[in-house]
């Protein structure tokens, strides 16, 4: 059994499957390569589209699955069934405010508007100071090649210095990407101290959590 520094890793993927059966496999390859490595899995809760496949290889493996759900996702037929722990949330921001909580890192699978939303406001938090944990990018068959050059044209134009460049790792296989957020250390200059926003985030993430089941 490998040993990692993670214990628990936050996953943001589609809650579609996408079209090509390799990011099927992508999502079971790297829940594998969680449950190898010991680490528990964090994510949105449900079942559907690759989030359903990435919990379940978790789950299956024997690892701790935690899903953060908002109440007004919780009907099975908008999410399916969760495995594992549920954590219900009063709405979408204290979801992410949890999950950033709970997880030692965070890594992106391929998926729509919902996870790019969620991997750029931690790759946001990380540039200001909010947090320090490393970020990965899963670039399965390229699915990420346009955001990538994105970041690279924001940094050419002067809207992202080239050490804030370094807080998105990314690797085409789960392996290599795990391997190289091990190695990540923060190389950008943060714009506040970490003390001030850990106070903040807490404040938020303990608003009206019930925990259920
Ligand atoms: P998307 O990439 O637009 O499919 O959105 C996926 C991300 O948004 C996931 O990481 C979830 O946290 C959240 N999300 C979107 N739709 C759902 C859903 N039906 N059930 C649970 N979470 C969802």
């Amino acid at each position: 059994m490998k040993h990692s520094k993670f214990k628990k890793i936050c996953v943001f993927c589609g809650s579609s499957p996408g079209k090509r059966s390799s990011y099927k496999e992508a999502a079971v390859e790297l829940g594998k390569e969680l449950v190898s490595r010991n680490i528990d899995l964090v994510y949105g809760g449900g079942s559907v589209g690759l989030m359903g496949l990435v919990s379940q290889a978790v789950y299956n493996g024997g690892r701790h699955v935690l899903g953060v759900i908002p109440r007004t996702l919780m009907p099975r037929e908008i999410t399916g069934e969760t495995v594992g722990e549920v954590k219900a949330v009063a709405d979408m921001h204290q979801r992410k405010a949890e999950m950033a909580r709970h997880s030692d890192a965070f890594i992106a699978l391929p998926g729509g508007y919902g996870t790019l939303e969620e991997l750029l406001e931690v790759v946001a938090w990380a540039q200001l100071g909010i947090h320090d944990k490393p970020v990965g990018l899963l670039n399965v068959d390229g699915y990420y090649n346009s955001l990538l050059s994105f970041i690279d044209k924001a940094v050419e134009e002067g809207f992202i210095s080239p050490t804030a460049r370094h807080i998105v790792v990314s690797a085409p296989i789960a392996k290599e990407l795990v391997k190289k957020m091990e190695e990540y250390f923060p190389r950008h200059e943060i714009v506040s101290t970490k003390l001030n926003w850990k106070k903040e985030e807490l404040d938020y993430s303990q608003r009206e959590i019930e925990p259920i089941l």
